[in-house]
């Protein structure tokens, strides 16, 4: 209500959570704050550049940002005659923070702003986020915003010492630049640096000089503005006229990034359309990389003219490319929900994923190392692509690095993996998993390493899917090691006389009686018992049954409210073990109860090295301390 719109109003609870970490974290690059507001008043002059082509009325001058130190009053000033906000869109633009993730976000930053945090890791965090306008308010003891929306014959003032509170009242036109927005800070004690007109030049050189408007600085009052940069848009320059500085600038402008690009690709295609790109791939992973209401970070330009900073241009497993794209051939008149059903749009998508995918392709034959952080920080969700874009999944292939028994470290692609195969494998065989961990010490690994046979190990939820729906690679399919009865017998086993483990031979009466015994008392816990291929040091372990679907697809599909069966394990024994051994040479043996208690420990142990809980905790809680007592009272008597 606009009658107590001079009150003070409370911040939304993250905003203030955040503007309290912000004063009093120790974060040490407070000069950040100029370019978050500098690249807000340049993104608010290309929304009107954008309002202007419909109604030109609203923008008859030329863009600039301008900023003003007065060393008298100890404020600067940085106005800009964009877009402007109504009273509003004040109070929501500078009071909330609509982006998704924010409160994961405050809560991860709020614990490393605790001790021992380590200055970098916050760093790194508020870079994953952008801190945004907000940031101001470790240089500033009060913040005014005099705004005024283009085509209003209204202005307001914002004001906050960023304590929990703002307030938005009336201001003259005098006051707002006529439309657009100046933000007044009043420095605090600790920034008077920034008075210093050398300071100010500096940071915007070095941080602001790829904004798309013009820049000037009024170095005290009554002074005539300089032009610190000129506004060009840096695609538009010719390479050779672009330092990698340059590239690094703009891409840290695109909204608060702090991290190097990893990958910096800039091209000019002419033909059937004329367009510009240009695309980063980041340094490091954005914190809602996976947060499924996350924007495309694509900005659409048309001529120049910013038409949508979260374009549809690339697939959703590239998501994570920065990217620009400014066309010559769209038309200017069309309006941002259309655009995107132009053929020539369309054509631009399809030729930018291409020209991309070729550009890592390039990388990760060229560049192992630089690829390999890629693949690190993008590469669970490049494999997206492998499931979702069918057409795409060869090149992804290529690109594809994983780890596996053999190379826990990971770096190993499927050609690797192939061109490597034991004599009579037919099949690439993977193990899935939450962690790569747990994935190393997966039990049912053991007999695929004693015949030195490689298993991709795939610690991502997509895994089960692209694995479950691919044909194979090179003519290989892809075979889970926990589904189906284990035959790797075809393949000799590498050292038999270290690793100790034998052909598989008939079961002896003794175990085949254990066995019956196991499933008499697993009952519907288990879908058979039966003697294993592929342990070789533990006792045993849970796979899938042919007919069902790997048990981590199917856990997947049951979280995800897919599935509404779970099919039963098929417990595999290791008849050389020699927990095994001593349990079937007490078979003949009267005390059955026992024998019962180990036999539902082992069902439970492996399930828990599944990473599943035991079928029932208080009687696996039971069933381990009678163990126990037992184990301690032999040792004792
Ligand atoms: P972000 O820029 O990442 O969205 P900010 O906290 O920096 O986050 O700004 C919040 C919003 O406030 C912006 O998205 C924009 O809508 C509005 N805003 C900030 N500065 C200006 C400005 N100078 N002119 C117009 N709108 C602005």
């Amino acid at each position: 209500m606009r009658d107590s719109a001079s009150q003070n109003q409370a911040f939304q609870a993250d905003v203030a959570k955040l503007l309290h970490l912000m004063v009093h974290s120790v974060y040490s690059d407070k000069d950040v704050f100029l370019r978050e507001i500098l690249s807000n008043a340049a993104d608010a002059c290309e929304k009107l550049r954008y309002e202007a082509l419909a109604n030109p009325a609203l923008a008859p001058q030329p863009f600039a940002v301008r900023i003003s130190i007065d060393a008298d009053s100890k404020t600067i000033a940085v106005e800009d005659n964009g877009i402007g906000m109504t009273h509003q869109e004040l109070a929501e633009h500078l009071g909330t923070i609509a982006r998704s993730g924010t409160r994961a976000f405050i809560e991860r930053l709020g614990e490393s702003v605790g001790e021992g945090a380590e200055a970098g890791e916050k760093l790194d965090l508020i870079g994953q986020f952008g801190i945004g306008f907000y940031s101001a308010f470790m240089v500033a003891k009060r913040a005014d915003v005099f705004s005024r929306r283009a085509g209003s014959g209204e202005a307001f003032r914002w004001s906050s010492e960023g304590q929990g509170t703002f307030s938005i009242e009336p201001a003259t036109l005098e006051e707002a630049p006529a439309p657009g927005t100046r933000v007044v800070l009043h420095l605090n004690e600790g920034s008077q640096e920034y008075l210093e007109p050398g300071r100010i030049e500096q940071i915007v050189r070095e941080h602001s000089s790829a904004l798309t408007v013009p820049i000037d600085v009024i170095e005290k009052n009554g002074a005539q503005p300089r032009r610190l940069t000129d506004g060009a848009a840096l695609w538009m320059k010719p390479k050779s006229a672009i330092e990698e500085k340059d590239y690094v600038d703009f891409y840290q402008s695109l909204g608060g990034i702090f991290d190097q690009p990893e990958l910096t690709v800039h091209w000019h295609a002419e033909g059937r359309q004329d367009y510009t790109v240009l695309a980063f791939v980041p340094g490091s992973r954005p914190f809602d990389l996976f947060d499924p209401a996350r924007p495309s970070r694509a900005k659409l330009y048309v001529k120049h003219v910013l038409i949508k900073d979260d374009a549809e241009i690339l697939p959703r497993w590239m998501r994570f490319v920065r990217l620009v794209v400014d066309s010559a051939d769209l038309p200017l008149n069309v309006s941002r929900e259309t655009i995107q059903e132009s053929p020539v749009f369309a054509a631009i998508k399809k030729a930018v994923t291409n020209r991309l995918l070729q550009e890592l392709t390039k990388l990760a034959e060229t560049d192992k190392e630089k690829f390999a952080k890629v693949w690190d920080h993008f590469g669970s969700v490049l494999k997206e692509g492998l499931y979702e874009d069918p057409e795409k999944r060869d090149a992804l292939f290529a690109l594809a690095r994983f780890a596996t028994s053999s190379h826990p470290a990971g770096g190993r692609s499927l050609k690797d993996y192939v061109a490597e195969l034991r004599p009579n494998q037919t099949a690439i065989y993977y193990l899935l998993g939450e962690d790569l961990d747990r994935l190393r010490a997966s039990p049912q690994l053991e007999g695929f390493a004693a015949r030195g046979i490689e298993v991709l190990l795939l610690p991502d939820p997509v895994d089960a899917f692209w694995v479950a729906t691919s044909a194979g690679f090179e003519g290989k399919p892809f075979k889970s090691v926990t589904q189906g009865a284990a035959d790797l017998t075809a393949v000799p086993l590498e050292e038999p006389a270290k690793t100790g483990e034998a052909e598989p031979a008939a079961p002896s009466a003794a175990l085949a009686s254990l066995y019956a015994l196991m499933k008499q008392v697993l009952g519907e816990a288990v879908e058979d018992v039966r003697a294993s291929g592929r342990l070789s040091s533990s006792p045993a372990c849970l796979v899938a049954s042919e007919r069902g679907p790997d048990r981590r697809l199917e856990r997947l599909l049951a979280e995800g409210g897919r599935l509404n069966f779970t099919s039963k394990p098929v417990l595999e024994i290791n008849p050389n073990h020699p927990l095994i051994k001593a349990l079937a040479a007490r078979i003949a043996l009267p005390d059955k109860g026992k024998l019962e208690d180990i036999i539902w420990l082992l069902f439970d142990e492996a399930r828990v090295i599944e990473g599943e809980k035991p079928a029932d905790a208080s009687h696996f809680a039971a069933r381990l301390t009678k163990v126990l007592l037992d184990a301690a009272t032999v040792q004792a008597s």
